[in-house]
């Protein structure tokens, strides 16, 4: 089976077979958690990213982003 990678010129981050997010670390993922952790911030600002299909974008799940960073809140 041939492997068909594109790279997103804006995220940097490969697309194995239209389907597998290889991302520069950590295990890779798929494209809705591509979009939940890059895309969605870069859409309105640089356009060419190839992963703003909707179709292809399953709604996000709260494991698909970064796991949130807690600040220690000074008083
Ligand atoms: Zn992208």
């Amino acid at each position: 089976m041939s492997e068909n990678i594109e790279i997103c010129p804006v995220c940097q981050v490969k697309i194995k077979n239209d389907r597998e997010v290889i991302f520069s670390a950590g295990k890779p993922g798929d494209r809705t958690k591509l979009w939940a952790r890059v895309c969605q911030y870069v859409a309105d600002k640089r356009p060419g990213c190839i992963n703003q299909d909707s179709d292809k974008i399953s709604p996000i799940k709260p494991t698909d982003t970064y796991k949130p960073v807690t600040f220690e809140q000074k008083q």
